[in-house]
């Protein structure tokens, strides 16, 4: 008999664990940093976060959390927002992030769902909670965090200072699996009611790890990051995570940060990474446009979360010396799925084949595999025109969402993840969406991507905002119809954005029609919300019925 050949190596789980006791030992003297409207940044070091974490690791013992027991959050980016997401997981518990942004009912529908045991909730979006607080059963404590000067307690409840100085801090973690459940994150609800997505402790290590790497955002000791996204929306694209794991100086954006605030953190804290959607980086260019930060510190911007336009990308590094990684991710992906780097001998090609390349949403992250399938199952070449579904697996894509078997129809048989987009993949691995299923405008036998059109819209130079939308048609069952938003001051009419658009489309996918609105409505999460447009324009008249 041959001996044993497998097993050889130690059985280490891979759980959050390990990077706190690291981040610890290396990094004490790290900087960590919030943004408190009307006063100087509250700064800690790493010695401290790691100090108060035990700390609130023994208030969730002494509240008699167990295992798995949900532990909420309902509030701004902030040290104490890092603290839960540190403390909950390395105690067993389960790490859950809630948006205040969505409706009473949507919120009370998911803390039900979840089984919420404790929300820890920021004085400022208390209201929020008070609104639904007879609804939700479950939530046994809540713990109000002061994030405002002002900010006050309402009485009985308990307060997250006090609650730590009280606590005695834990000395040893459990030992938990790499498969425990470490966070959950519901999806906001664009497609339906939310589902819940359950982080494993390996998921999210595996994660960190991916996001790290120097060909993914190369995230690294040496940088500091400031946290737009919000905590509860996907992790925050897992940046808090990462950010312990090498030790970075990390910022927090703090309560209703504006683009403004967003300008002062990365001139004065000369912030060399941050993330957030295309619509928060269309405002911040506006403003350094007319007020001229300098934002060159930034060595990269992640985008993503929805298409980040070439003339946004490149006006960001013309105009500011900035890089953009545009990617693409999702709730139940951890979420980081492709990201658009060029590879090295794409560097000697023109600045428009380059953004060329930069627009698209980049080739699968190691760990992360791709194919796009036609609505028969049947996969499609790589060849950049074939359009289909696009499907993922690996270590930190959701298997199957939290109690919920109707979902069911959303995985394949052979253990995919149908993600819902329409994409393309070119034959280097460079993914384009064209679209989200729901949002392919269906023109005749032709399927018209609202993506391409508002790209194309949105690099007119008096354009700000837009969105393209099908409508309803007697002959061609939909048409696009484009609501564009001028930047202020500029008039704008219907025939010159179609004038801008016709040398690029093909005549039969020009919008039918251009409203010149506000503003675009946005969803909890600051991507474009089609659905309220598709409502407003529902009974839309096709100028030709
Ligand atoms: P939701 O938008 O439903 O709140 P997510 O934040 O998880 O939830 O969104 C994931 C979706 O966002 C993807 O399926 C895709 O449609 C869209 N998306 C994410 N990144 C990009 C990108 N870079 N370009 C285009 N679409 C994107």
């Amino acid at each position: 008999m041959s001996a044993q050949l497998d097993r050889l190596m130690m059985d280490y789980p891979l759980t959050l664990t390990h990077f706190f006791e690291r981040s610890r030992r290396l990094f004490s003297k790290k900087t960590l940093a919030t943004r408190i409207p009307g006063r100087p940044l509250f700064r800690h070091t790493y010695a401290d976060f790691a100090e108060r974490t035990t700390r609130l690791a023994g208030a969730l013992r002494a509240l008699g959390l167990r295992k798995g027991d949900r532990v909420a959050t309902l509030a701004w980016n902030s040290h104490r927002h890092l603290e839960i997401y540190w403390a909950a997981p390395l105690v067993g518990c389960v790490l859950h992030t809630l948006n205040f942004r969505l409706s009473a009912q949507d919120l009370t529908y998911i803390v039900n769902h979840a089984e919420d045991a404790v929300i820890f909730a920021d004085a400022s979006v208390w209201p929020v909670l008070e609104a639904i607080r007879d609804k939700i059963p479950s939530v046994r404590r809540i713990v109000i965090m002061r994030d405002t000067p002002d900010a006050t307690v309402p009485a009985g409840l308990d307060e997250y200072e006090a609650l730590l100085a009280a606590a005695t801090p834990v000395t040893g973690w459990p030992r938990l699996a790499e498969t425990d459940a470490a966070g959950m994150c519901y999806t906001s609800g664009t497609t339906g009611s939310p589902k819940a997505v359950v982080y494993t402790h390996r998921a999210m290590f595996l994660h960190c790890l991916g996001e790290a790497l120097t060909d993914s955002f190369g995230i690294s000791e040496d940088d500091t990051i400031l946290h737009i996204v919000p905590m509860f929306h996907a992790n925050a694209w897992c940046l808090p995570f990462t950010g312990v794991m090498v030790g970075s100086t990390q910022i927090f954006a703090g309560p209703s940060p504006q683009p403004r605030d967003i300008c002062e953190l990365v001139q004065n804290e000369r912030v060399t990474f941050t993330g957030a959607v295309p619509t928060v980086w269309i405002a911040v260019k506006d403003l350094c446009e007319k007020e001229g930060w300098n934002i060159a510190s930034l060595r990269t911007i992640a985008i993503g979360g929805s298409a980040a336009p070439k003339h946004l990308q490149l006006a960001f590094k013309n105009q500011f010396g900035v890089v953009m990684s545009h990617a693409w991710g999702m709730t139940e992906m951890t979420p980081l799925g492709t990201i658009a780097r060029l590879k090295s001998y794409m560097r000697g090609w023109s600045e428009d084949a380059q953004y060329d390349v930069r627009a698209r949403v980049g080739y699968p992250s190691v760990g992360v595999d791709v194919r796009i399938v036609d609505d028969a199952g049947r996969e499609l070449p790589w060849n950049a025109t074939s359009m289909g579904e696009l499907q993922v697996r690996g270590p930190w894509v959701v298997g199957a969402y939290y109690n919920n078997p109707e979902s069911a129809a959303r995985f394949t048989e052979d253990g995919w993840f149908r993600t819902g987009d329409v994409a393309t993949i070119d034959p280097e691995g460079y993914v384009q969406i064209t679209d989200r299923t729901k949002d392919l405008i269906k023109s005749g036998g032709e399927w018209i991507s609202s993506v391409d059109l508002e790209n194309m819209i949105m690099s007119h130079p008096k354009v700000l905002e837009a969105a393209v939308i099908a409508v309803p048609h007697p002959k061609w069952v939909e048409r696009p119809l484009a609501c564009v938003v001028p930047k202020p001051g500029a008039r704008l009419d219907a025939t010159e954005i179609i004038d801008h658009l016709r040398p690029q489309v093909a005549k039969w996918a020009l919008p039918d029609d251009v409203e010149i609105i506000d503003a675009v409505p946005k969803t909890s999460v600051g991507k474009f919300d089609k659905k309220v447009l598709r409502e407003r324009y529902k009974g839309w008249k096709a100028r030709d019925a």
